[in-house]
């Protein structure tokens, strides 16, 4: 769904049909006072945007979606594949002080830890790092697994799913960001590795790109 603003016709049209639909093409074009021909691109476009829907002999009425509800169909169409930025990611092995210089050099502010096979153990944030820092200033020799929040408790996202569920996830657990994950089946067990990274800065850059259509 493309959002664009509509022009002042567009918006009278739209109302018309609020009002009145199901109405005709002749009709709206009489309330008016214009040629049911030059209404034709108006109409063609409302359609195409999905806020009028035409049925032959019905006529026009209005689709029931606000600019709220074309935003969301419009963010739901985005898969989180298509957005996801680069993870940053440490082994469990690594130190607290290792998590904060890569927090500065690669400008993130949460980082995935994985373990010896690759596969996602834990996240750790901003928070976490002082937190520990506060109880226990060597930094150099403390595994940063001391301080990461833990496997089963890490939310993850599919690059399948849509980035309107990735905005909700973020939201109803409070966090900034979500390893995106492929799901490993080991048989008896499943594990997931890191392939992505979706946090409120992606999601907020995409808000802008859709109110700027
Ligand atoms: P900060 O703590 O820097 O404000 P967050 O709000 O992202 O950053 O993190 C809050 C807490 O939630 C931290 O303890 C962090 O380990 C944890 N956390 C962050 N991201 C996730 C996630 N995807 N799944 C589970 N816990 C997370």
């Amino acid at each position: 769904m493309i959002i664009i603003d509509l022009s002042e016709r567009q918006n009278e049209i739209v109302n018309i049909v609020k009002k009145e639909g199901p109405i005709r093409g002749q009709d709206i074009a009489k309330r008016l006072s214009l040629t049911r021909a030059a209404l034709r691109a108006d109409l063609a476009i409302l359609t195409m945007l999905g806020y009028l829907e035409a049925r032959p002999r019905v006529g026009y009425y209005y689709s029931g979606k606000t600019i709220t509800s074309l935003l969301v169909e419009g963010i739901k169409k985005i898969k989180v594949g298509d957005v996801q930025s680069v993870p940053v990611v440490l082994n469990q092995s690594q130190t607290v002080y290792d998590a904060i210089v890569s927090i500065f050099l690669e400008d993130v502010g949460t980082l995935f830890i994985i373990n010896d096979l690759g596969f996602l153990e834990g996240v750790v944030s901003r928070k976490d790092l002082l937190k520990g820092l506060m109880g226990n200033s060597n930094s150099q020799n403390m595994p940063i697994s001391m301080l990461m929040t833990r496997m089963p408790n890490v939310h993850y996202i599919t690059e399948n799913e849509d980035v309107f569920e990735a905005a909700r996830r973020i939201n109803e657990y409070e966090i900034d960001s979500l390893p995106v994950v492929e799901r490993v089946d080991n048989g008896n067990s499943v594990s997931y590795t890191v392939v992505g990274r979706i946090s409120k800065t992606n999601i907020t850059r995409i808000f802008v790109e859709l109110g700027e259509k």
